[in-house]
């Protein structure tokens, strides 16, 4: 029994290191880890699909990263803010209303207590009913609708549920009048490699799980007797079972007579890319932030991650850097602009919003991903459904973020892989 991981990005890794059968790995690229790859330039480390920390509510798959990092590994302590009218707020938003403009965190409790919102149909009136409108107007809403490049009125709330409690009123009251609160403490304290950025974790999974045949770009998936055989359009490889983890439209793309309705619900998936903007900073230390959200809708990044607060590894001495991530999709104006246009847009942002000074600008970068976020429009599930259950019908297995069309992070795709490989060992 030979087994066919499609993809040696996080979660096919994770599945070929658990296997105890025979497999093989197919990774398009020269270099495995997906969107968990880390780029080393100049002494500074960045991870190339944003900045990445390990954390979740279950306690297995961190066990799991950790154990992989071995000793290669320190412990963080969130220290995100929010920037909001020239004030880091502290984050989560609602825990942090204290550090508000008067009026502004009045509004904010105010419309928190009187919240008179009806059952919510959709993600915007989940955020209103859930924060009120204080919170929902002043960062939410537009936080939100620049992080999904999308309508949060056009999104669905299903994934909200479970993910996002209400905050509890005392914690909120306790906010507005200054005293210290946490959110979303399942990420306060989070893991991450000492050198070497989130790819660290993919060395170590592919020392593990070295069968890996990497510059080959599955094109072609075709179902031959009880088996298959995979191709690049260069070379041919069979094996009993196939696991798919890279993105679904590829899989259909290497699939013949895909049935039309299919091929429909699949083009009616959104889904986001991603630019990240990689800066060193010629200055030690320039804060202590881990993260700044940004809800401003002239700033073009969502998010302004600190690599050098992850680990000091990360920076080579004296020095700083920050990732600033910007979604985007194909055909929009951000999409298309330079990557010398988006530096100078980020530099000058974070240069008037007092975070760098630019003239201590001395590194720069652009990464591009093209799948980066999974986004839930109101037509979602019903035509994930319609995908998923043709590709479960040809019997290829899915597994993993854009396999599986599936807002996850590492901690899921771990828990996935594991639990798929359990199944795969008994067959
Ligand atoms: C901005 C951002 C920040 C994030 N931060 C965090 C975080 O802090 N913590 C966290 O837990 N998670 C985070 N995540 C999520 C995390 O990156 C993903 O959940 C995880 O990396 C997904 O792994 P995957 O293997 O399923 O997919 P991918 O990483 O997409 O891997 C798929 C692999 O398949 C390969 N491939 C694609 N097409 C083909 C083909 N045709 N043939 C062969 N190979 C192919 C790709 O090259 C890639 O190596 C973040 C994601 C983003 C976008």
């Amino acid at each position: 029994m030979k087994i066919g991981i499609l993809g040696g990005g996080l979660t096919g890794l994770t599945l070929a290191a658990n296997l105890e059968k025979d497999y093989e790995v197919l990774e398009k690229d020269a270099v495995c880890g997906g969107l968990c790859r880390s780029l080393q330039e100049e002494g500074f480390t960045f991870d190339y699909g944003g900045a990445h920390i390990i954390f979740s509510r279950n306690q297995a798959p961190v066990d799991f990263m950790v154990n992989m990092l071995g000793e290669n590994l320190v412990r963080g302590r969130r220290n995100n803010k929010v920037l909001f009218k020239g004030i880091l707020v502290k984050y989560p938003f609602e825990n942090g209303l204290s550090d508000l403009a008067k009026q502004d965190n009045f509004e904010c409790l105010y419309y928190y207590l009187k919240n008179e919102y009806p059952s919510p149909t959709n993600f915007k009136e989940w955020i209103y009913y859930t924060f009120g409108k204080g919170i929902a107007e002043k960062y939410l809403v537009p936080y939100n609708e620049k992080i999904w490049n999308y309508d949060t009125a056009r999104m669905s709330m299903h994934w909200m549920e479970g993910r996002v409690p209400r905050p509890p009123i005392e914690d909120v009251i306790k906010s507005a009048v200054g005293i210290e609160t946490e959110g979303y403490t399942h990420q306060l304290y989070f893991f991450y490699p000492k050198t070497g950025g989130i790819q660290a974790l993919i060395k170590a999974l592919e020392y593990k799980a070295p069968n890996i045949s990497r510059e080959f770009n599955v094109t072609r998936i075709v179902k031959q007797g009880a088996g298959w055989v995979i191709s690049d359009g260069k070379g041919e490889k069979r094996f009993d079972e196939v696991v798919a983890t890279i993105p679904v439209a590829d899989i259909l793309g290497a699939m013949s007579e895909v049935p039309q309705d299919v091929s429909t619900a699949l083009n009616k998936l959104r889904y986001n890319s991603l630019i990240c903007v990689m800066l060193g900073i010629a200055k030690p230390h320039i804060n202590d932030m881990t993260a700044v959200y940004i809800p401003d809708r002239e700033f073009l990044p969502n998010r302004i991650g600190f690599p050098m607060n992850f680990s000091a590894d990360n920076v080579p001495e004296g020095k700083s850097s920050l990732v600033a991530e910007i979604t985007c999709n194909k055909g929009d104006r951000v999409y298309d602009m330079s990557d010398e246009d988006v530096i100078t847009h980020v530099v000058e942002g974070l240069h008037e919003r007092k975070i760098i000074d630019k003239k201590d600008l001395c590194y720069s970068k652009v990464m591009r991903t093209k799948y980066a976020y999974v986004v839930y429009d109101l037509e979602y599930l019903k035509n994930v459904k319609i995908v998923r259950d043709y590709l479960v019908q040809t019997g290829v297995i899915l597994c993993g973020r854009f396999a599986e069309f599936e807002y996850i992070n590492m901690d899921a795709c771990i828990e996935r892989a594991i639990k798929l490989a359990v199944v795969l060992n008994r067959g």
